[in-house]
């Protein structure tokens, strides 16, 4: 789960990492009076799960509370990249001498937590890395040993953080951020820029931070941060269900019993030329409940024109996964043509069951690759 900059920095003032005062407004008059409680001039920044809102005109400085108020009149409703600003962020602002990048992530290759650190921050760190890969510090955490103090003065020796005051602020910075990437089960912290002031100190003036979905459920207070309306209508009914659902951008909605199963058919469905609109796993279900929740969300997509049930029995037997179709589609009407390959455990029965009792755009194929290629043909003649 990715958060808003501001409920990163949130958590980063839960670890003792410097960041500034500020108040989030959902209108230009609560950031009106976010900037005169703040006093001084304010920074009005858009809060969209996306980068670069600098670029597109996302973060705007403001000398009172009535540009406070003007900046979030013009930043709140903006389309950034496909993301509609309906918060800012409104904080007290900085001046900045320098702009360094600080981050924390997890390596899967060598399955290792990974600190980044370069005294060339505010740009994407990608072009730093491709530029000028020396600049950039690069140092794996063993997560068994935990993090070491002198693994912090390596990465700012190595970045060529000189000032001694400086090197003092962000080497506790860095174990500060180790603690708070652990103790939320982040996937990722990232703070770009990390600034160092005229006055000398360092602090967060933006926040990326990424939780792994997994371990919500130790961290309540992170888990209702999620902002419901913001992200795919598809995916929030699929999380309200409990459907594993991903949404893709074709036009044949698959179902599956298995993860591995389903990333094969959506190859098998490319394959033939076709292009899923979405990733669904049935897990070891196919009872009617779960079919109608999974059928659900996947014709809730406009974009969708054809189905396709790959199930393969071996714990999960077929002739119950054929009930639990035919149970939906009693339940629900669908007119869109859904084509159902079975094999496995029971996979005569099931099919047997289909061929009795299904409705007319219910087809039935013997293979993978046959029932995708119908499927595709299917919705092609729509
Ligand atoms: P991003 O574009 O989404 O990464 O948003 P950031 O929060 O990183 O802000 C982008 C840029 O805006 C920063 O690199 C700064 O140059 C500038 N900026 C943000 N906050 C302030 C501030 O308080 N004072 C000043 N002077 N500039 C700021
Ligand atoms: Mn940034």
């Amino acid at each position: 789960m990715d958060l808003y900059e501001y409920q990163g920095k949130q958590l980063f003032a839960r670890f003792g990492i410097p960041v500034s005062d500020g108040r989030p407004a959902e209108s230009a008059e609560e950031a009106r009076a976010a900037a005169a409680e703040l006093g001084g001039r304010v920074v009005v920044k858009a809060q969209v799960l996306v980068g670069g809102r600098g670029k597109a005109g996302g973060i705007q400085l403001a000398d009172g509370p009535d540009e406070a108020e003007a900046r979030a009149s013009d930043i709140l409703g903006m389309d950034i990249r496909g993301h509609e600003v309906r918060r800012v962020w409104v904080e007290q602002a900085s001046d900045i001498a320098k702009e360094y990048y600080l981050s924390v992530t997890f390596d899967r290759g060598e399955k290792k937590p990974l600190f980044m650190l370069t005294t060339e921050g505010g740009v994407d760190i990608e072009d730093v890395a491709e530029r000028n890969p020396d600049a950039l510090a690069r140092l794996h955490v063993d997560p068994l040993e935990g993090f070491q103090p002198w693994q912090a003065r390596w990465l700012c020796f190595t970045a060529g953080v000189t000032d001694p005051d400086e090197q003092k602020q962000v080497v506790g910075l860095v174990g500060r951020l180790y603690d708070a990437f652990v103790g939320a089960d982040a996937m990722l912290c990232e703070i770009n820029p990390l600034i160092v002031t005229p006055q000398g100190e360092v602090k967060a003036l933006d926040s990326k931070f990424s939780v792994d979905d997994n371990a919500l459920f130790r961290h309540p207070d992170i888990a209702e941060m999620r902002d419901v309306e913001a992200g795919d209508p598809q995916e929030r009914l699929a999380r309200e269900k409990g459907v594993t659902y991903v949404k893709l951008d074709g036009d044949i909605g698959i179902l599956g019993n298995g993860a591995g199963l389903v990333m094969s058919t959506l190859d098998v469905i490319d394959q033939v030329g076709g292009s899923p609109a979405n990733f669904c796993d049935l897990g070891g279900g196919g009872d009617a409940e779960g079919v109608v929740d999974a059928l659900e969300v996947i014709t809730s997509d406009p974009g969708v024109r054809g189905i396709l049930f790959n199930i393969f029995g071996g714990i999960t037997r077929c002739d119950e996964v054929a009930r639990g179709i035919l149970e939906a589609l009693e339940r629900m009407t669908i007119e869109l043509p859904i084509v159902v390959r079975l094999d496995g455990t029971n996979a005569d029965e099931g099919r047997a069951m289909l061929a009795d009792a299904a409705p007319a755009n219910l087809h039935v194929e013997a293979t993978m690759l046959s029932a995708a290629e119908r499927v595709v043909e299917l919705a092609r003649s729509r």
